[in-house]
Formats: C-alpha cells, sequence, structure tokens
C-alpha cells in the first residue's frame, strides 16, 4: 500500500483514477480547487477511511508526505483553460514546479497529465513520441499547449539535476462519465445536446479527427506508466482508432435515438485538424492498449448525462 497524491482528482479523469487507486488498497489524498471539479465526483467514496480531501490551488506551493504524484490539475477543456488564460499557464508552470519540488523533497515518483497538445496542430500522422510538434505559441491555445510543454520541459530538467523519478503521460482526448454538463468538449457536448433535443454544434466542416478513449483505459494506461520501471521519456496514451468529427456527432445521434438538427458553427482558432496517436511505446514498454470501442464507451457514456440532465 502507498500514500499516493492526486491533483485535480475531484475532476473527470481525476476521479475516476482516484477511485481505481482505494480499490487497489491506497491511501489516497486529493488535492484539488474545485475550479472544474466537483466534490461529488467523489461523493460515493467519502466514506472511505483511505481517502483524505484537500482544498488547494496548486499555484501555491504544499507541504506533504506521499510516495506518488499524479499531477492532473489544469482545466483541460478549451472552453475552460481559455476562460482565465493567465491562470492557466500558472497552473501549469507553478503547479508542475511545486509538485516538483515535493517530489524531490519527498524522493515521491511524480507521473505528468501531459496531453496531445503539446502536438499543436501537427504535420505527423500519426503522432509519434519523437514527434516535436507544430504549435502556434500566441495564439488562444498557447497557454495550454505552451503550458503543458514548459511542464514536460521542468519534468525533464528535475529528472536531470536532481535524479527525480518522472513519468510524462501524453493523454489524448479521453471520455466518459463524471465529464462536466458544461464541460465544453466534443463528446459531452453532442451527447447533452442530442439528449435534450439541441442543435449539435458542429465546428467548422466536422472534416477535423480525432481518436476517443474511454476513461477506464486511460486509467488502465496511466497506473501502469506509474508502476513501470524506469520510462523517463514521454509515453503517448490514447486510443488510435480516428474518427470526424461528423462520424462522433452521427454515432451519438444513433446511440441516443434523437433528431436533433445539426447546426455548423466557425472553426475556432487553430483547431488541429487530425490527430491520432501512435501507441507502439505503450504497447511495447507497458503492454497497454485500449480495449474499449467508441460505440462501447459511448453507450457506457450516455446514461450518466441522462442521469444529470434529470438533475
Ligand atoms: P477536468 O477539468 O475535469 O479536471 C481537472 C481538475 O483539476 C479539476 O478537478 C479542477 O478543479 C482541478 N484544477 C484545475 N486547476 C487547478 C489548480 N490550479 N489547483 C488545483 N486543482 C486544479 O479535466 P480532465 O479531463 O479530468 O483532465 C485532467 C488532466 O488530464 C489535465 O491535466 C488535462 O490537461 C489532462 N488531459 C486530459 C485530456 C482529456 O481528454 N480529458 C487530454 C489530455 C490531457
Ligand atoms: N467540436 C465541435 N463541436 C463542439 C465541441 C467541439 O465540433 O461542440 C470540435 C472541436 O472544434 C475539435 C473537436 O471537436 O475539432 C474536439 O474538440 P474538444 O474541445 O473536445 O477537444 P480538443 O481536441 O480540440 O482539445
Amino acid at each position: 500500500m502507498a500514500r499516493i497524491l492526486v491533483t485535480g482528482g475531484a475532476g473527470f479523469i481525476g476521479s475516476h483514477l482516484v477511485e481505481f487507486l482505494l480499490q487497489q488498497g491506497h491511501e489516497v489524498l486529493c488535492l484539488d480547487n474545485y475550479f472544474t471539479g466537483s466534490k461529488e465526483n467523489l461523493m460515493h467514496l467519502r466514506d472511505n477511511p483511505r481517502l483524505e480531501m484537500i482544498r488547494h490551488d496548486v499555484v501555491n506551493p504544499i507541504m506533504l508526505e506521499v510516495d506518488q504524484i499524479f499531477h492532473l490539475a489544469c482545466p483541460a477543456s478549451p472552453v475552460h483553460y481559455q476562460y482565465n488564460p493567465v491562470k492557466t499557464i500558472k497552473t501549469n508552470v507553478l503547479g508542475t514546479l511545486h509538485m516538483l519540488g515535493l517530489a524531490k523533497r519527498v524522493k515521491a515518483r511524480i507521473l505528468l497529465a501531459s496531453t496531445s497538445e503539446i502536438y499543436g496542430d501537427p504535420l505527423e500522422h500519426p503522432q509519434q513520441e519523437k514527434y516535436w510538434g507544430n504549435v502556434n505559441c500566441i495564439g488562444p491555445r498557447s497557454c495550454y499547449d505552451e503550458g503543458k510543454r514548459v511542464a514536460e520541459t521542468l519534468m525533464m530538467d528535475y529528472h536531470r539535476q536532481n535524479r527525480v523519478d518522472i513519468r510524462i503521460a501524453r493523454i489524448f482526448n479521453t471520455y466518459g462519465p463524471r465529464m462536466a454538463l458544461n464541460d465544453g468538449r466534443v463528446v459531452s457536448n453532442f451527447i447533452v445536446q442530442a439528449l435534450s433535443g439541441k442543435e449539435i454544434t458542429i465546428y467548422g466542416e466536422g472534416q477535423q479527427t480525432r481518436s476517443f478513449c474511454y476513461v477506464s483505459d486511460l486509467v488502465e494506461g496511466l497506473t501502469r506508466l506509474m508502476n513501470c520501471e524506469k520510462q523517463t521519456e514521454p509515453v503517448n496514451l490514447g486510443n488510435p482508432e480516428e474518427f470526424t468529427i461528423m462520424e462522433l456527432a452521427r454515432k451519438v445521434l444513433t446511440l441516443t435515438g434523437s433528431t436533433a438538427p445539426l447546426v455548423y458553427k466557425p472553426l475556432p482558432p487553430d483547431d488541429p485538424v487530425r490527430r491520432k496517436p501512435d501507441i507502439s511505446r505503450a504497447q511495447k514498454k507497458l503492454g497497454w492498449q485500449p480495449t474499449v470501442p467508441l460505440d462501447a464507451g459511448l453507450k457506457a457514456t450516455i446514461p450518466y448525462f441522462a442521469g444529470k440532465l434529470k438533475g
């Protein structure tokens, strides 16, 4: 049994990770400022004596004694990370710096939840970890993607300079229950719109692609990465099945039985045209690959949003 800190633990991915770690018998410290996360995500675990909730903002330092750190704290939806871009940069840079300082002091292994966004609007397809990316450093997404790039740099420098034991997960689009109703990312938007009979908002022509990973697969990948021996280099974690946004909209309409109309909205600036992970490194080093196809994952997610909409 280990004592494990999960920053951003009340968020979408974080809450599933906290639940998984508790099931494995660990003691879990969940740290969150509840910007996009919610206590409700962990309500069903509140009586577990091995869970401790800490309200804290990672832009400020904190002293704790832990064995491992999963550092997830950061808004992930473009709507939320662009709401206060300066805060997003602080969260990524100062937050990661503080968590690395903590890891160094207590000799804990630390895993950073990085992102496929560090590849920007990629010129290579699918994206391998050795690709350096195509990122606009002055655009509206840069608070997030440049923030995460600096976070990766900090991880590598603390490793080289201070021998901190690091893991870097480059997470590709992940979805599932416990995404917030107002999250603003495509899967939750489409499901909520379809279930409430509102227009399905397609940005651009809907021909841009994404590869969608179900949250249980991702949690398995994160924990395997944390617990594998010697993996300092970043590892892509995502589902390599690629879909256009239009294909996703049609699937959601079919699976919800909705007749909601499609409406076309302007494509946000710097919206990546194609995205699909090359997961050979994760397959080789972690023996990991996703097991939940998009249809099955959507079928497991739709009832969650239906319940939320009923209130
Ligand atoms: P989320 O918004 O649901 O969760 C983020 C959590 O971090 C929330 O609970 C939020 O309240 C907390 N948080 C934000 N700023 C904080 C701060 N300054 N101090 C303390 N807590 C703070 O998003 P998510 O989808 O669960 O993403 C979790 C992590 O995974 C993020 O780091 C994100 O960048 C990364 N990621 C997610 C995806 C995805 O598709 N879901 C893809 C790539 C990377
Ligand atoms: N998108 C869309 N309609 C929406 C929300 C998003 O068409 O209501 C598109 C968005 O432009 C992008 C893709 O869906 O091309 C994925 O967007 P999301 O915000 O989920 O994540 P991203 O991968 O862009 O960070």
